[in-house]
Formats: structure tokens, C-alpha cells, sequence
């Protein structure tokens, strides 16, 4: 049976209960200072800086930007009773009714990381025999799992961890150095809302390196979740009938793209999918079309492999879920486990189970139908993989220099810190 905890951090999920086999936090708490931080990121902060682009005083204007992640619009696509697209456009119109003024999506974003994440891979492969933490690799877009690895297990994991930024603060980094330059606005004029499916992005979006203390901005300002738009427009009743269909904006202007596309995978940006098949192009000369998943303990315990001539070259696997972690943790340890990389996430079913979308409205329990629907939602989607993206390929050139260069190491790349040696709760996840 789950066991609840009486966590609600300021301003995030007021009167509501953190599950504790949810909580991505593990060890149980957030500090003064995190709190404080996390405080921030709620609708009455973003209500705030509205309210102050309505003042006279023009120095304290902000250009709102709001970026939308993929896995979140299958919530209000579901919830609208809409096709995504046309739920994207609605969700637009009403972004753009409270006063912002640019609405994007996130997968050019994820298209950074997961491109990002493949040439890592290929590097960390080629020097597996001289560095013992080059191999397993593991996936660096969920901050649930970056937080448990930095608080609880230390040096075992972190430099494992794919350093590719995440979808979310690849985003930041796009909105605060890319397009506020090209508004000809400094950083810190611009506030940058995320649209994200869970709470951990909160205390991502919080992370110092994501800080600019001479500008005091950060590349993502605010994260809400799906749940607080949709109860936001609940509050305000909205009629979905009576919104305009906005199209959503691109940060490249007229000249970008703005037809919705996804990823491969289960609906988290498919980063095994697109490893696996650059990997086996780059390493082995081998084309894989179609990815066969082998289930291991569970649907979210999975297992893919690249054979040739009975050899296997390539086996790969997919934990979600903490109780996968804690077996994945356990061969960890024990120096088991047979995979080059691992996709790791925090929430079992992955992102569109996260709970800041999933949770049925009695609170606790995640909503089994509605993960159902959105599934089906997000599948309809066409996949575009981020190799042919136009997009990527100018802003390599024109904001990054290149694929290999040091700008794009610098501002497409993170870095983990082992924050101390906390033991985890005694639990059961
Ligand atoms: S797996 Fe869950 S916690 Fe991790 S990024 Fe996805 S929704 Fe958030």
C-alpha cells in the first residue's frame, strides 16, 4: 500500500498529498532554500509578472514566452475532447488571452538532447575499455531520476548519466540565449513558462547552473504543470468552444515549421529508440528499422538487443518506475548489469504517467483511462526523427557553430554533482 506523506512545497499542490512511492524526491524532503524556489513556480507568480506588464512602469515588463511539452498535450487533448492539434491551438489561444505572447513546443528541444545523447553514446562506447564509468550510459531527461541519483547514489551512477541537457532546459537555453537575441531583448526581459506533465521539472528548473546571477534570470522562470493550466482555466471558466485556435509559435520565426510532429517511443521522447539505431549505424554499419522490445520483469522492465551472427552487439534496456530502479541499482552495485545504455524514468509508464497530468481527480491513484486516452492521443502524432529536422540543422549553424563546437558543448551539456550521502528511506517501492 502506498504511503503518503504530508509534502506539499509551497504554492505546488496545495492541500494535496505527495505518494510517497511517487515521490521522486527520495529522500523525503526539500530544503528551506528549495522550497522558497519552488514557490515560485505557481500560478500566482505567473499572475504577478502579468499583473506588473499592465503597470505603468514599463522597466518591470516582462515578453512572456510559454513552451509547451509534448506530453502534456495529449492531456488537454483528451481533457478538450480534441485532436492534439487542434488542442494545441486551443491551449495556444488561451495562453495568448492571459498575456503571452509566444507559444512553442518543446520536441525542437528534445531533438537537441536525443542528438546530443547519440554522439555521447558513440564517444563513451569508443572509450569503454579505458574508462570503467563510460559504460553503462545512463539518460539524462528525467529530474526525478537526476535527483535521486545525485542525493542517494553518489558517485555509483552520476557519471554514468548522459550529459546531454534535458528537453526542458535545452528549451530554456533556446528561449533565454537564441530567440530573446533575436528580439533584440536581454535574457532577463523575458519570462519563460514551461508547460510540463510533473513536478520534478519544478526543481529542475531551479538547478544553479540553469541561473544567471548577473542577469538574476533562469533559462526556464516558471514550470506548471498540465493539472494547474487546466485548473487555472477551470477557475476562470473557460469554454473551450469559445477559444480561439492559435497556431503555435516557432522560435525560428516564419521560417520554422510549426506542424506538430513527435518522437519514437512510448511517449518520452524515445531516446533508446533513437541511440539504438544511431548506434548501430555509427558502430556497426547496421540499418534497424523496427525496434523489438523484450519484457523483462514488467512492461515498463524492457530489454532490446542488436545480434549478428549469434554475437550480440548492442543490449539496451528500459527501467521506469522506482521499484525498476531499485533492481537496476541493485545490479549496479553488484557490478551486473549487462547494458551499454540505459533510458531511465522516474515515472512507471513514463512521462505521460507524470503527476502533475495523470492523477485521477480523487487525488493519489494515477487515472489508468486517462493515460489510456492519451496514449492513443500522442500515437496519432507523425514521427519526424530529429536527424532530418531542418530546424536543428540551421541552429547548429547559426546559434552553435556546429555540431562539435564548444558552444554547443557548453549550452546543449549539463553536469551532476554528488550532493551528499543521504540513505535512502527504508521502503518498498
Ligand atoms: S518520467 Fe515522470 S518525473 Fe520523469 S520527466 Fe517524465 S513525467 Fe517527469
Amino acid at each position: 500500500a502506498p504511503v503518503t506523506l504530508s509534502l506539499d512545497p509551497p504554492g505546488v499542490h496545495e492541500g494535496s498529498q505527495l505518494l510517497l512511492s511517487a515521490c521522486l524526491s527520495c529522500d523525503g524532503c526539500l530544503s528551506e532554500e528549495e522550497s522558497l524556489k519552488i514557490s515560485q513556480q505557481s500560478l500566482e507568480e505567473v499572475e504577478r509578472v502579468l499583473a506588473l506588464n499592465k503597470k505603468c512602469d514599463v522597466s518591470k515588463h516582462k515578453v512572456l514566452v510559454a513552451s509547451i511539452c509534448p506530453q502534456s498535450l495529449p492531456f488537454f487533448a483528451v481533457k478538450f475532447g480534441l485532436d492534439i492539434t487542434e488542442a494545441a491551438h486551443k491551449l495556444c489561444g488561451f495562453l495568448k488571452t492571459l498575456g503571452v505572447q509566444f507559444v512553442f513546443d518543446t520536441t525542437l528541444a528534445a531533438g537537441f538532447s536525443i542528438l546530443e545523447s547519440q554522439r555521447e553514446f558513440i564517444q563513451r562506447y569508443r572509450r569503454r575499455h579505458h574508462d570503467s564509468h563510460a559504460l553503462p550510459m545512463f539518460t539524462s531527461s528525467c529530474p526525478g531520476w537526476i535527483r535521486y541519483s545525485e542525493r542517494v547514489l553518489g558517485s555509483l551512477v552520476t557519471p554514468h548519466i548522459c550529459t546531454a541537457r534535458s528537453p526542458q532546459q535545452v528549451m530554456g537555453c533556446l528561449v533565454k540565449k537564441y530567440f530573446s537575441k533575436q528580439q533584440k531583448l536581454s535574457p532577463e526581459k523575458v519570462y519563460h513558462v514551461l508547460v510540463a506533465p510533473c513536478f520534478d521539472k519544478k526543481l529542475e528548473a531551479v538547478r544553479e547552473e540553469f541561473y544567471n546571477s548577473l542577469l538574476e534570470t533562469r533559462d526556464v522562470d516558471c514550470v506548471l504543470t498540465s493539472g494547474e493550466i487546466y485548473c487555472l482555466m477551470e477557475q476562470r471558466k473557460v469554454s473551450v468552444e469559445e477559444l480561439d485556435s492559435v497556431p503555435l509559435d516557432h522560435v525560428l520565426g516564419e521560417a520554422g515549421d510549426v506542424a506538430l510532429v513527435r518522437h519514437e517511443g512510448r511517449g518520452s521522447e524515445g531516446f533508446l529508440e533513437h541511440v539504438f539505431k544511431h548506434a548501430a549505424k555509427e558502430l556497426f554499419g547496421l540499418d534497424v528499422h523496427e525496434i523489438t522490445y523484450k519484457h523483462l520483469r514488467n512492461r515498463d522492465f524492457q530489454e532490446v538487443t542488436l545480434e549478428r551472427d549469434g554475437e550480440t552487439l548492442l543490449q539496451f534496456a528500459a527501467v521506469y518506475g522506482f521499484r525498476n530502479i531499485q533492481t537496476l541499482v541493485h545490479r549496479m552495485r553488484k557490478g551486473r548489469v549487462p547494458y551499454q545504455l540505459v533510458e531511465v524514468l522516474s515515472c512507471p509508464g513514463g512521462c505521460l504517467s507524470g503527476r502533475g497530468q495523470a492523477e485521477s481527480e480523487a487525488g493519489g491513484k494515477v487515472d489508468k483511462v486517462l493515460i489510456q486516452q492519451m496514449e492513443e492521443a500522442y500515437s496519432s502524432l507523425p514521427i519526424r526523427l530529429p536527424e532530418v529536422n531542418p530546424a536543428l540543422h540551421t541552429l547548429y549553424q547559426e546559434w552553435l557553430q556546429g555540431q562539435d563546437s564548444q558552444q554547443a558543448s557548453t549550452l546543449l551539456h549539463t553536469q551532476y554533482r554528488n550532493q551528499s550521502h543521504t540513505q535512502p528511506p527504508h521502503m518498498q517501492w
